[in-house]
C-alpha cells in the first residue's frame, strides 16, 4: 500500500520515527535542557559519562535512582498513544527509534521500538554484562541477579559510549521513505545525524518539535507546537492519506 505525502508525489511505505525528551515532557519528565530541571542541577560530565561514574558512583547511582522512581509515576501522553496507533494501523514498515530512556512508548503500545540510549528500567552488570529488568534502587549496591556481583549500573548509554542497535537503525534509515523527528533538540549524535542519512537515501523528512531544532534546515517540512497536539494531528493526517496503488 502506498500513499502520497507532503505534496510530493512520493510513495510512502516505510516510516522511521526518531523521538527525544520533548515527547515525554508533557508526561512530567523533564527534558535535558529544561530550566530548573533535574539536569540543570548537575553537570553532564558528572552524571552522564563513564568518567563521572568512576569519580563519584554514589552521586551517579543516586541521580538515576531518582529518575527511575520518577518515570514509574509518569503516564504516556497523547503523543505516545498517537504513535502507538500509527504503528498499529500503518500498512507499511514502521520503526520507532527513541533516545528516551523512559518506558512510555512501550506502555502506550509501540512494539517496533528501539531504545538506542538504553532504558531506566534495566540494570546493566559491569561484571558479567547481563541486562536485568530493574525497578528499585542501585545506590545500595544490590547483587546482580545473574552473577551475584555488586556491580550494577543504570543501563543508560552515557556520553562516550556506543548506542544500542546502530546497525538495525542504519538499515531502516536506508530503506525508509519518510523520516520523522519528534521532540529532540538535534544536539546529541549519532541521532542528530539520522535526518541527513535518511535524506541521503532519498527519504522525505519532517520535524515535529516545540521549536526549530539544531538540524532544522535538513527537514523538508517542520511543524512547531506541543507534542500532545501536533503528533496526534499528524498521525490522523497520515492515516487519512489517499492510497495511491496497491
Ligand atoms: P533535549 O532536551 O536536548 O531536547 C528536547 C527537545 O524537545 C527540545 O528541542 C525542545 O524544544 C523540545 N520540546 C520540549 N517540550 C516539548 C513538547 N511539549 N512538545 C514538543 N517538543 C518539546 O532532548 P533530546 O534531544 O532527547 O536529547 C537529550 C538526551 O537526554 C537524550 O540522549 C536522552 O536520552 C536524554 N533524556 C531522556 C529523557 C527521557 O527519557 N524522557 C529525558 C531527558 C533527557
Amino acid at each position: 500500500m502506498f500513499r502520497c505525502f507532503m505534496g510530493a508525489m512520493k510513495e510512502i511505505r516505510n516510516i522511521v520515527i526518531l523521538t527525544g525528551a520533548g515527547v515525554s515532557a508533557e508526561s512530567g519528565i523533564g527534558t535535558f535542557r529544561d530550566k530548573g530541571g533535574l539536569w540543570e542541577k548537575h553537570r553532564v560530565e558528572d552524571v552522564a559519562t563513564p568518567e563521572g561514574f568512576a569519580r563519584d558512583p554514589d552521586l551517579v547511582l543516586g541521580f538515576y535512582d531518582m529518575r527511575r522512581e520518577a518515570i514509574q509515576k509518569a503516564e504516556p501522553n497523547a503523543a505516545h498513544f498517537a504513535l502507538a496507533k500509527l504503528e498499529a494501523e500503518w500498512p507499511g514498515a514502521f520503526l520507532l527509534v527513541t533516545q528516551n530512556v523512559d518506558d512510555l512508548h512501550g506502555r502506550a503500545g509501540n512494539r517496533q521500538l528501539i531504545h538506542m540510549h538504553g532504558e531506566h528500567l534495566n540494570a546493566l552488570c559491569s561484571a558479567c554484562g547481563t541486562r536485568s529488568p530493574w525497578r528499585g534502587t542501585l545506590a545500595d549496591r544490590p547483587a546482580c541477579p545473574a552473577c551475584g556481583a555488586s556491580a550494577l549500573r543504570p543501563d543508560v548509554v552515557w556520553f562516550g559510549e556506543m548506542p544500542y542497535r546502530m546497525d538495525e537503525i542504519e538499515l531502516a534509515l536506508s530503506a525508509c521513505d519518510l523520516f520523522v523527528s519528534i521532540g529532540t533538540s538535534g544536539a546529541v549524535y549519532p541521532a542528530a545525524g539520522y535526518v541527513r542519512t535518511a535524506r541521503h537515501y532519498g527519504a522525505l523528512t519532517l520535524e515535529l518539535n516545540l521549536e526549530p531544532s539544531a538540524g532544522s534546515l535538513y527537514f523538508d517540512d517542520s511543524r512547531h507546537g506541543l507534542a500532545t497536539e501536533i503528533v496526534p494531528a499528524w498521525v490522523e493526517e497520515m492515516l487519512a492519506l489517499p492510497q495511491m496503488s496497491a
